[in-house]
Protein backbone atom coordinates (compact mmCIF):
# COMPACT_ATOMS: atom_id res chain seq x y z
CA UNK A 1 0.00 0.00 0.00
CA UNK A 2 1.61 3.30 -0.97
CA UNK A 3 0.19 6.37 1.46
CA UNK A 4 -0.02 9.99 -0.85
CA UNK A 5 -1.24 11.81 1.73
CA UNK A 6 2.18 14.25 2.43
CA UNK A 7 3.35 17.42 1.75
CA UNK A 8 5.71 17.48 -0.98
CA UNK A 9 6.70 20.90 -0.11
CA UNK A 10 7.19 20.12 3.32
CA UNK A 11 8.72 17.01 3.39
CA UNK A 12 12.62 18.27 2.56
CA UNK A 13 12.20 21.05 5.21
CA UNK A 14 11.61 18.15 7.97
CA UNK A 15 13.86 16.17 6.90
CA UNK A 16 16.56 18.96 7.25
CA UNK A 17 15.12 19.88 9.99
CA UNK A 18 15.71 16.32 11.82
CA UNK A 19 19.26 16.57 10.80
CA UNK A 20 19.84 20.07 12.37
CA UNK A 21 18.56 18.96 15.18
CA UNK A 22 20.27 16.20 15.49
CA UNK A 23 23.46 18.45 15.18
CA UNK A 24 22.11 20.62 17.35
CA UNK A 25 21.81 17.96 20.17
CA UNK A 26 25.32 17.03 19.19
CA UNK A 27 27.38 19.89 20.04
CA UNK A 28 25.95 20.12 24.09
CA UNK A 29 27.05 19.12 26.98
CA UNK A 30 25.67 15.47 28.36
CA UNK A 31 23.07 17.33 30.96
CA UNK A 32 21.91 19.57 28.17
CA UNK A 33 21.36 16.88 25.42
CA UNK A 34 19.57 14.98 28.44
CA UNK A 35 17.58 17.23 29.14
CA UNK A 36 16.18 18.15 25.45
CA UNK A 37 15.49 14.42 24.78
CA UNK A 38 13.28 14.39 28.08
CA UNK A 39 11.68 17.02 26.30
CA UNK A 40 10.85 15.28 23.23
CA UNK A 41 7.61 13.40 23.70
CA UNK A 42 7.67 11.36 20.62
CA UNK A 43 11.12 10.35 21.40
CA UNK A 44 10.52 9.37 24.88
CA UNK A 45 7.59 7.36 23.12
CA UNK A 46 9.98 5.74 20.82
CA UNK A 47 12.33 4.66 23.39
CA UNK A 48 10.06 3.35 26.40
CA UNK A 49 7.55 1.70 23.83
CA UNK A 50 10.82 -0.11 21.70
CA UNK A 51 12.60 -1.16 25.16
CA UNK A 52 9.11 -2.63 26.81
CA UNK A 53 9.13 -4.55 23.03
CA UNK A 54 12.55 -6.13 23.45
CA UNK A 55 12.08 -6.70 27.06
CA UNK A 56 8.89 -9.03 26.51
CA UNK A 57 10.66 -10.35 23.17
CA UNK A 58 13.43 -11.80 25.75
CA UNK A 59 11.30 -12.73 28.27
CA UNK A 60 9.71 -15.01 26.16
CA UNK A 61 13.03 -17.01 24.85
CA UNK A 62 13.96 -17.00 28.04
CA UNK A 63 10.81 -19.34 29.48
CA UNK A 64 12.84 -21.16 31.74
CA UNK A 65 14.93 -19.23 34.36
CA UNK A 66 17.44 -22.25 35.55
CA UNK A 67 18.36 -22.77 32.03
CA UNK A 68 18.97 -19.10 31.38
CA UNK A 69 21.19 -19.06 35.05
CA UNK A 70 22.93 -21.86 34.02
CA UNK A 71 23.52 -20.60 30.11
CA UNK A 72 24.08 -17.04 31.59
CA UNK A 73 26.98 -18.85 34.08
CA UNK A 74 28.79 -21.00 30.71
CA UNK A 75 28.69 -17.10 28.82
CA UNK A 76 30.47 -15.71 31.51
CA UNK A 77 33.14 -18.58 32.43
CA UNK A 78 33.97 -18.94 28.01
CA UNK A 79 34.30 -15.09 28.06
CA UNK A 80 36.38 -14.89 31.29
CA UNK A 81 38.51 -17.66 30.18
CA UNK A 82 39.07 -15.80 27.10
CA UNK A 83 40.09 -13.05 28.72
CA UNK A 84 42.57 -15.03 31.06
CA UNK A 85 43.89 -16.33 28.27
CA UNK A 86 44.14 -13.24 25.84
CA UNK A 87 47.87 -12.66 24.59
CA UNK A 88 47.72 -15.98 23.93
CA UNK A 89 44.79 -16.39 21.79
CA UNK A 90 45.61 -13.23 19.78
CA UNK A 91 49.04 -14.88 18.85
CA UNK A 92 46.77 -18.34 17.78
CA UNK A 93 44.69 -16.35 15.80
CA UNK A 94 47.13 -14.66 13.75
CA UNK A 95 49.06 -17.53 13.04
CA UNK A 96 45.77 -19.53 12.07
CA UNK A 97 44.04 -16.89 10.73
CA UNK A 98 47.45 -15.79 8.28
CA UNK A 99 47.91 -19.98 7.64
CA UNK A 100 44.30 -20.05 5.93
CA UNK A 101 45.09 -16.99 3.44
CA UNK A 102 43.59 -14.14 5.73
CA UNK A 103 46.04 -11.21 6.54
CA UNK A 104 46.09 -9.99 10.18
CA UNK A 105 46.77 -6.37 10.52
CA UNK A 106 47.27 -4.69 14.12
CA UNK A 107 45.78 -0.77 15.68
CA UNK A 108 46.69 0.36 18.65
CA UNK A 109 44.87 3.69 18.01
CA UNK A 110 41.53 4.73 15.82
CA UNK A 111 43.39 6.61 14.05
CA UNK A 112 45.49 3.76 12.93
CA UNK A 113 42.77 1.26 12.52
CA UNK A 114 41.29 4.22 10.23
CA UNK A 115 44.74 4.56 8.38
CA UNK A 116 45.31 0.30 7.81
CA UNK A 117 41.51 0.26 6.22
CA UNK A 118 42.37 3.08 3.97
CA UNK A 119 46.16 1.23 3.07
CA UNK A 120 44.20 -2.09 1.73
CA UNK A 121 41.59 0.03 0.00
CA UNK A 122 44.46 2.59 -1.74
CA UNK A 123 46.68 -0.25 -2.40
CA UNK A 124 43.52 -2.20 -4.71
CA UNK A 125 42.52 1.39 -5.79
CA UNK A 126 39.63 0.80 -4.38
CA UNK A 127 36.67 3.46 -4.36
CA UNK A 128 33.52 2.38 -3.72
CA UNK A 129 32.53 0.09 -0.23
CA UNK A 130 29.41 -1.52 1.34
CA UNK A 131 29.71 -1.89 4.78
CA UNK A 132 27.60 -4.77 6.92
CA UNK A 133 27.22 -3.65 10.53
CA UNK A 134 30.39 -2.89 12.85
CA UNK A 135 30.07 -0.98 16.27
CA UNK A 136 34.13 -0.98 16.20
CA UNK A 137 33.81 0.96 12.82
CA UNK A 138 31.28 3.44 14.30
CA UNK A 139 33.77 3.91 17.64
CA UNK A 140 36.50 4.71 15.05
CA UNK A 141 34.18 6.94 12.88
CA UNK A 142 36.07 4.66 9.94
CA UNK A 143 33.19 6.55 7.50
CA UNK A 144 34.19 9.70 8.04
CA UNK A 145 38.03 9.09 7.33
CA UNK A 146 37.19 7.26 4.44
CA UNK A 147 34.85 9.78 2.91
CA UNK A 148 37.70 12.54 3.34
CA UNK A 149 40.13 9.94 1.60
CA UNK A 150 37.32 10.56 -1.47
CA UNK A 151 36.00 6.72 -1.03
CA UNK A 152 32.49 6.30 -1.01
CA UNK A 153 31.34 4.11 2.37
CA UNK A 154 27.74 3.19 2.14
CA UNK A 155 26.03 1.37 5.20
CA UNK A 156 24.28 -1.59 3.69
CA UNK A 157 22.71 -2.81 7.26
CA UNK A 158 18.59 -0.92 6.86
CA UNK A 159 19.02 0.71 10.66
CA UNK A 160 22.53 1.99 10.29
CA UNK A 161 21.79 2.62 6.44
CA UNK A 162 18.47 5.49 7.54
CA UNK A 163 21.49 6.52 10.18
CA UNK A 164 23.80 7.55 7.49
CA UNK A 165 21.43 8.89 5.29
CA UNK A 166 19.70 11.37 8.25
CA UNK A 167 23.59 12.37 8.74
CA UNK A 168 23.20 10.89 12.50
CA UNK A 169 24.60 8.33 14.38
CA UNK A 170 23.44 5.60 15.57
CA UNK A 171 20.96 5.25 18.99
CA UNK A 172 20.98 1.29 20.16
CA UNK A 173 24.14 -0.67 19.61
CA UNK A 174 21.74 -3.41 17.35
CA UNK A 175 18.92 -1.09 16.08
CA UNK A 176 20.66 2.01 14.81
CA UNK A 177 17.38 4.06 13.77
CA UNK A 178 15.38 2.82 17.01
CA UNK A 179 14.87 6.75 17.02
CA UNK A 180 12.76 7.06 14.00
CA UNK A 181 9.23 6.86 13.47
CA UNK A 182 7.88 4.98 10.23
CA UNK A 183 7.05 8.89 9.05
CA UNK A 184 10.27 9.97 9.52
CA UNK A 185 12.10 6.84 7.64
CA UNK A 186 9.20 7.50 4.88
CA UNK A 187 10.72 10.93 4.85
CA UNK A 188 14.16 10.06 4.50
CA UNK A 189 13.84 7.12 2.22
CA UNK A 190 11.99 9.39 -0.36
CA UNK A 191 14.52 12.79 -0.26
CA UNK A 192 17.50 11.11 0.40
CA UNK A 193 17.73 7.77 -0.79
CA UNK A 194 18.88 7.26 -4.63
CA UNK A 195 17.76 4.69 -7.25
CA UNK A 196 20.71 3.43 -9.36
CA UNK A 197 18.88 5.09 -12.48
CA UNK A 198 18.92 8.70 -10.49
CA UNK A 199 15.69 8.73 -9.53
CA UNK A 200 14.16 9.28 -6.10
CA UNK A 201 11.46 6.71 -4.52
CA UNK A 202 7.94 6.90 -4.12
CA UNK A 203 6.80 8.21 -0.95
CA UNK A 204 5.21 5.43 1.16
CA UNK A 205 4.76 4.53 4.83
CA UNK A 206 4.41 1.05 3.94
CA UNK A 207 7.53 -0.94 5.90
CA UNK A 208 7.57 -3.95 3.55
CA UNK A 209 8.05 -1.33 0.79
CA UNK A 210 10.32 0.80 2.24
CA UNK A 211 12.67 -2.17 3.12
CA UNK A 212 11.90 -3.42 -0.41
CA UNK A 213 13.01 -0.13 -1.90
CA UNK A 214 16.54 0.13 0.28
CA UNK A 215 17.16 -3.88 -0.98
CA UNK A 216 16.76 -2.64 -4.36
CA UNK A 217 19.20 0.13 -3.98
CA UNK A 218 21.62 -2.19 -1.79
CA UNK A 219 21.65 -4.66 -4.25
CA UNK A 220 23.41 -2.88 -6.79
CA UNK A 221 25.99 -1.44 -4.84
CA UNK A 222 26.74 -5.03 -3.79
CA UNK A 223 27.48 -6.19 -7.18
CA UNK A 224 29.66 -2.83 -8.04
CA UNK A 225 31.23 -2.57 -4.59
CA UNK A 226 35.37 -2.56 -5.04
CA UNK A 227 35.01 -3.81 -1.00
CA UNK A 228 32.96 -4.71 1.56
CA UNK A 229 33.77 -3.95 5.16
CA UNK A 230 32.12 -6.47 8.05
CA UNK A 231 32.13 -6.24 11.74
CA UNK A 232 32.97 -9.66 13.97
CA UNK A 233 31.01 -11.23 16.27
CA UNK A 234 33.28 -13.96 17.19
CA UNK A 235 37.14 -14.69 15.70
CA UNK A 236 37.63 -18.12 16.78
CA UNK A 237 41.68 -18.69 17.81
CA UNK A 238 42.27 -22.63 16.45
CA UNK A 239 40.65 -22.60 13.58
CA UNK A 240 41.24 -18.99 12.44
CA UNK A 241 37.67 -18.43 12.02
CA UNK A 242 35.58 -15.29 12.29
CA UNK A 243 31.78 -15.14 12.96
CA UNK A 244 29.60 -12.67 11.91
CA UNK A 245 25.89 -12.98 13.15
CA UNK A 246 23.23 -10.86 11.02
CA UNK A 247 19.55 -10.80 10.10
CA UNK A 248 19.38 -9.15 7.10
CA UNK A 249 21.52 -11.26 4.78
CA UNK A 250 23.56 -7.51 4.15
CA UNK A 251 26.78 -9.06 6.12
CA UNK A 252 26.78 -11.88 3.65
CA UNK A 253 26.26 -9.78 0.77
CA UNK A 254 29.18 -7.29 2.02
CA UNK A 255 31.78 -9.74 2.95
CA UNK A 256 31.11 -12.26 -0.32
CA UNK A 257 30.45 -10.63 -3.29
CA UNK A 258 32.86 -7.80 -3.58
CA UNK A 259 36.58 -9.03 -4.38
CA UNK A 260 38.03 -7.42 -0.85
CA UNK A 261 36.70 -8.10 2.33
CA UNK A 262 38.57 -6.05 5.39
CA UNK A 263 36.76 -7.54 9.18
CA UNK A 264 37.29 -4.87 11.52
CA UNK A 265 37.08 -5.90 14.95
CA UNK A 266 38.26 -5.50 18.89
CA UNK A 267 40.73 -7.61 20.28
CA UNK A 268 38.58 -8.79 23.11
CA UNK A 269 36.40 -10.51 20.59
CA UNK A 270 38.78 -13.67 20.21
CA UNK A 271 37.55 -17.10 21.86
CA UNK A 272 39.87 -20.32 22.23
CA UNK A 273 37.72 -22.88 19.97
CA UNK A 274 34.47 -23.95 18.06
CA UNK A 275 32.94 -25.03 21.13
CA UNK A 276 32.82 -22.01 22.45
CA UNK A 277 30.36 -20.77 19.67
CA UNK A 278 27.13 -22.13 20.62
CA UNK A 279 26.17 -21.37 24.14
CA UNK A 280 27.69 -17.13 23.29
CA UNK A 281 25.60 -17.16 20.19
CA UNK A 282 22.22 -18.46 22.04
CA UNK A 283 23.13 -15.75 24.82
CA UNK A 284 23.48 -13.18 22.05
CA UNK A 285 20.83 -13.57 19.35
CA UNK A 286 18.20 -14.25 22.40
CA UNK A 287 18.96 -11.48 24.67
CA UNK A 288 19.80 -9.14 21.61
CA UNK A 289 16.27 -9.78 19.90
CA UNK A 290 14.44 -12.07 21.52
CA UNK A 291 15.48 -14.60 18.84
CA UNK A 292 16.51 -18.27 19.65
CA UNK A 293 18.91 -18.07 16.23
CA UNK A 294 19.93 -15.37 14.25
CA UNK A 295 18.36 -15.47 10.44
CA UNK A 296 22.22 -15.68 9.10
CA UNK A 297 25.21 -16.92 10.88
CA UNK A 298 28.18 -16.34 9.08
CA UNK A 299 31.57 -18.25 9.28
CA UNK A 300 34.53 -16.93 7.30
CA UNK A 301 37.57 -19.02 6.90
CA UNK A 302 39.81 -18.26 4.15
CA UNK A 303 39.60 -16.03 0.87
CA UNK A 304 38.02 -17.77 -2.00
CA UNK A 305 40.16 -20.65 -2.91
CA UNK A 306 40.36 -22.59 -5.83
CA UNK A 307 37.82 -23.68 -7.94
CA UNK A 308 35.56 -21.94 -5.88
CA UNK A 309 32.86 -19.74 -7.91
CA UNK A 310 32.18 -16.98 -5.41
CA UNK A 311 33.95 -15.08 -2.65
CA UNK A 312 36.63 -12.33 -2.62
CA UNK A 313 39.99 -12.90 -3.28
CA UNK A 314 41.06 -11.35 -0.38
CA UNK A 315 40.20 -11.37 3.21
CA UNK A 316 41.83 -8.94 6.07
CA UNK A 317 40.98 -8.60 9.82
CA UNK A 318 41.85 -5.42 11.50
CA UNK A 319 42.20 -5.85 14.99
CA UNK A 320 41.42 -2.92 17.23
CA UNK A 321 42.99 -1.86 20.60
CA UNK A 322 41.98 1.88 21.40
CA UNK A 323 41.99 1.43 24.93
CA UNK A 324 41.40 -2.43 25.46
CA UNK A 325 44.46 -3.47 26.31
CA UNK A 326 44.13 -0.46 29.29
CA UNK A 327 41.07 -2.08 30.36
CA UNK A 328 42.74 -5.43 30.53
CA UNK A 329 45.03 -4.38 32.57
CA UNK A 330 42.69 -2.97 35.04
CA UNK A 331 41.67 -5.38 37.89
CA UNK A 332 38.85 -3.59 38.43
CA UNK A 333 37.44 -2.53 35.14
CA UNK A 334 38.74 -5.69 33.01
CA UNK A 335 35.32 -7.16 33.14
CA UNK A 336 33.95 -4.39 30.43
CA UNK A 337 35.67 -7.22 27.61
CA UNK A 338 33.47 -9.47 28.51
CA UNK A 339 31.21 -7.57 26.40
CA UNK A 340 29.43 -9.47 23.70
CA UNK A 341 27.40 -6.30 22.49
CA UNK A 342 23.91 -7.50 22.59
CA UNK A 343 22.23 -4.26 24.21
CA UNK A 344 20.31 -6.27 26.42
CA UNK A 345 21.90 -3.54 29.35
CA UNK A 346 20.79 -0.63 27.39
CA UNK A 347 17.16 -2.54 26.87
CA UNK A 348 16.26 -2.42 30.69
CA UNK A 349 17.58 0.54 31.96
CA UNK A 350 15.12 2.98 33.21
CA UNK A 351 17.86 6.23 31.90
CA UNK A 352 18.44 4.94 28.59
CA UNK A 353 14.94 4.08 27.78
CA UNK A 354 13.69 7.89 29.09
CA UNK A 355 16.83 9.49 27.00
CA UNK A 356 17.48 7.69 24.52
CA UNK A 357 20.85 6.91 22.63
CA UNK A 358 21.97 10.16 21.21
CA UNK A 359 21.50 11.52 24.54
CA UNK A 360 24.92 9.91 25.92
CA UNK A 361 27.30 11.37 22.79
CA UNK A 362 29.02 8.35 22.20
CA UNK A 363 28.87 4.99 19.74
CA UNK A 364 28.30 3.02 22.75
CA UNK A 365 24.86 4.28 24.80
CA UNK A 366 23.18 2.84 27.77
CA UNK A 367 24.86 1.36 30.55
CA UNK A 368 27.88 -0.49 28.67
CA UNK A 369 28.60 2.99 27.12
CA UNK A 370 28.76 4.63 30.37
CA UNK A 371 31.18 2.24 31.45
CA UNK A 372 33.55 1.78 27.40
CA UNK A 373 33.53 5.36 26.35
CA UNK A 374 35.05 6.99 29.57
CA UNK A 375 37.62 4.54 29.11
CA UNK A 376 37.97 5.01 25.62
CA UNK A 377 37.71 8.66 25.48
CA UNK A 378 38.84 9.58 29.04
CA UNK A 379 36.93 11.09 32.56
CA UNK A 380 37.78 14.56 31.20
CA UNK A 381 35.63 14.82 28.19
CA UNK A 382 33.15 11.93 28.99
CA UNK A 383 33.41 11.49 32.76
CA UNK A 384 29.78 13.14 33.07
CA UNK A 385 28.22 9.80 32.00
CA UNK A 386 29.01 7.78 34.81
CA UNK A 387 26.31 9.89 36.56
CA UNK A 388 23.87 8.79 34.35
CA UNK A 389 22.54 5.73 36.20
CA UNK A 390 20.48 5.12 39.20
CA UNK A 391 22.13 1.50 40.71
CA UNK A 392 18.91 0.06 40.25
CA UNK A 393 20.76 -2.80 39.02
CA UNK A 394 18.64 -3.79 36.03
CA UNK A 395 21.47 -4.02 33.20
CA UNK A 396 23.55 -6.57 35.73
CA UNK A 397 20.70 -8.73 36.14
CA UNK A 398 19.94 -8.64 32.15
CA UNK A 399 23.94 -9.13 31.16
CA UNK A 400 24.01 -12.32 29.28
CA UNK A 401 27.34 -12.57 30.22
CA UNK A 402 27.22 -11.63 33.80
CA UNK A 403 29.10 -7.96 33.70
CA UNK A 404 28.69 -6.37 37.04
CA UNK A 405 27.77 -3.13 35.02
CA UNK A 406 26.41 -1.58 37.94
CA UNK A 407 29.83 -2.02 40.17
CA UNK A 408 32.32 -0.95 37.01
CA UNK A 409 29.73 2.36 37.22
CA UNK A 410 30.41 2.90 40.89
CA UNK A 411 34.31 2.20 40.43
CA UNK A 412 34.37 4.73 37.68
CA UNK A 413 32.76 7.27 40.22
CA UNK A 414 35.32 6.57 42.40
CA UNK A 415 38.07 6.94 39.69
CA UNK A 416 35.88 9.88 38.45
CA UNK A 417 36.64 11.70 41.98
CA UNK A 418 39.82 9.85 42.94
CA UNK A 419 42.61 11.61 44.56
CA UNK A 420 45.08 9.20 44.67
CA UNK A 421 48.57 9.12 43.10
CA UNK A 422 48.88 8.65 39.32
CA UNK A 423 49.81 5.23 37.97
CA UNK A 424 50.16 4.04 34.86
CA UNK A 425 46.89 1.61 34.89
CA UNK A 426 44.96 4.99 35.27
CA UNK A 427 42.19 6.11 33.21
CA UNK A 428 42.60 9.81 31.18
CA UNK A 429 41.20 12.29 32.96
CA UNK A 430 41.38 10.08 36.44
CA UNK A 431 39.99 12.60 39.09
CA UNK A 432 38.10 15.09 36.75
CA UNK A 433 35.05 15.11 37.75
CA UNK A 434 35.79 16.12 41.46
CA UNK A 435 34.46 18.80 43.01
CA UNK A 436 35.58 21.01 46.14
CA UNK A 437 32.23 21.59 47.78
CA UNK A 438 30.85 18.49 46.99
CA UNK A 439 33.82 16.47 47.99
CA UNK A 440 33.71 18.65 51.31
CA UNK A 441 30.18 17.87 52.26
CA UNK A 442 30.73 14.47 51.61
CA UNK A 443 34.16 14.67 54.13
CA UNK A 444 31.67 16.13 56.56
CA UNK A 445 28.98 13.57 56.12
CA UNK A 446 31.58 10.94 56.68
CA UNK A 447 33.04 12.21 59.77
CA UNK A 448 29.95 13.39 61.49
CA UNK A 449 28.90 9.19 61.02
CA UNK A 450 31.88 8.39 62.24
CA UNK A 451 32.00 10.56 65.73
CA UNK A 452 28.94 10.07 68.13
CA UNK A 453 28.46 13.33 69.59
CA UNK A 454 29.00 15.14 66.42
CA UNK A 455 26.28 13.48 64.68
CA UNK A 456 24.07 14.30 67.94
CA UNK A 457 25.02 17.91 67.68
CA UNK A 458 24.36 18.00 63.90
CA UNK A 459 20.85 16.18 64.30
CA UNK A 460 19.85 18.08 67.46
CA UNK A 461 20.20 21.33 65.16
CA UNK A 462 18.62 20.09 62.21
CA UNK A 463 16.14 18.68 64.14
CA UNK A 464 15.31 22.01 66.16
CA UNK A 465 16.04 24.73 63.53
CA UNK A 466 14.17 22.66 60.58
CA UNK A 467 12.04 25.41 59.50
CA UNK A 468 14.95 27.60 59.00
CA UNK A 469 16.22 25.25 56.87
CA UNK A 470 16.32 26.15 52.90
CA UNK A 471 13.99 24.86 50.76
CA UNK A 472 16.16 24.95 47.03
CA UNK A 473 19.33 23.92 47.07
CA UNK A 474 19.94 24.48 43.36
CA UNK A 475 19.76 21.19 41.02
CA UNK A 476 19.05 18.98 44.16
CA UNK A 477 15.29 20.48 43.97
CA UNK A 478 14.40 21.47 40.86
CA UNK A 479 12.70 18.44 40.08
CA UNK A 480 12.14 16.70 44.19
CA UNK A 481 10.80 18.55 47.32
CA UNK A 482 13.99 19.00 50.19
CA UNK A 483 12.62 16.62 52.96
CA UNK A 484 11.99 18.24 56.67
CA UNK A 485 13.49 16.70 59.60
CA UNK A 486 11.62 15.56 61.93
CA UNK A 487 10.84 16.74 65.06
CA UNK A 488 12.45 14.94 67.01
CA UNK A 489 15.42 12.25 66.10
CA UNK A 490 14.66 8.75 66.63
CA UNK A 491 17.53 9.07 69.61
CA UNK A 492 15.19 11.90 70.86
CA UNK A 493 12.57 9.86 70.86
CA UNK A 494 13.97 6.60 72.45
CA UNK A 495 15.23 7.76 75.27
CA UNK A 496 12.02 9.67 75.38
CA UNK A 497 9.98 6.09 75.68
CA UNK A 498 12.87 5.32 78.25
CA UNK A 499 14.98 3.23 76.20
CA UNK A 500 18.66 3.63 77.12
CA UNK A 501 21.54 2.66 76.05
CA UNK A 502 22.07 -0.99 77.05
CA UNK A 503 25.39 -2.14 79.31
CA UNK A 504 28.46 -3.13 77.27
CA UNK A 505 28.77 -6.76 79.15
CA UNK A 506 24.35 -7.38 77.51
CA UNK A 507 25.67 -6.52 74.26
CA UNK A 508 28.44 -8.65 74.21
CA UNK A 509 26.61 -11.55 75.26
CA UNK A 510 23.48 -10.61 72.98
CA UNK A 511 25.89 -10.38 70.14
CA UNK A 512 27.81 -14.02 71.08
CA UNK A 513 24.35 -15.48 70.75
S1 LIG B 1 27.22 -5.24 28.86
FE1 LIG B 1 26.16 -7.22 28.83
S2 LIG B 1 24.03 -6.67 28.37
FE2 LIG B 1 25.27 -4.87 27.82
S3 LIG B 1 25.72 -5.12 25.65
FE3 LIG B 1 27.42 -6.05 26.78
S4 LIG B 1 26.89 -8.23 26.98
FE4 LIG B 1 25.01 -7.13 26.41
Amino acid sequence: MTVHNYDPALIAVQVDNDEKAFADLRQRHFKARAKMSLENEQLRGSFLGATDFLQAKRRAVFPDTDELEQLRDRGEAIRQQSLAQLPDLLETLEKNLTANGIQVHWAETAEQACAQVHSILAMNNARTVVKGKSMVSEEIELNHYLEKQGIECLESDMGEYLVQLAKEMPSHIIMPAIHKTTAQIARLMHTRAERSDGQSVSYTEDVDELIGNARAILRDKFASADAGISGVNMAIANTGTLCLVENEGNGRMSTTAPPIHIAITGIEKVVADLADVPDLLSLLTRSATGQNISTYFNMISSPRRGGELDGPEQVHLVLVDNGRSRMFNHPQLKPTLQCIRCGACMNHCPVYARIGGHAYGSTYPGPIGQVVTPQMQGLDKQGELVSACTLNGACGDACPVRIPLPKLIRELRHEANSTAPASELDIPGKGSQRHLGEALIWKGWALAHQYGPLYRSITWVLTRGRKLLPHHLGAWTATRTLPVPAKYSLHDLARGAGIGEQPANRRLNEGEA
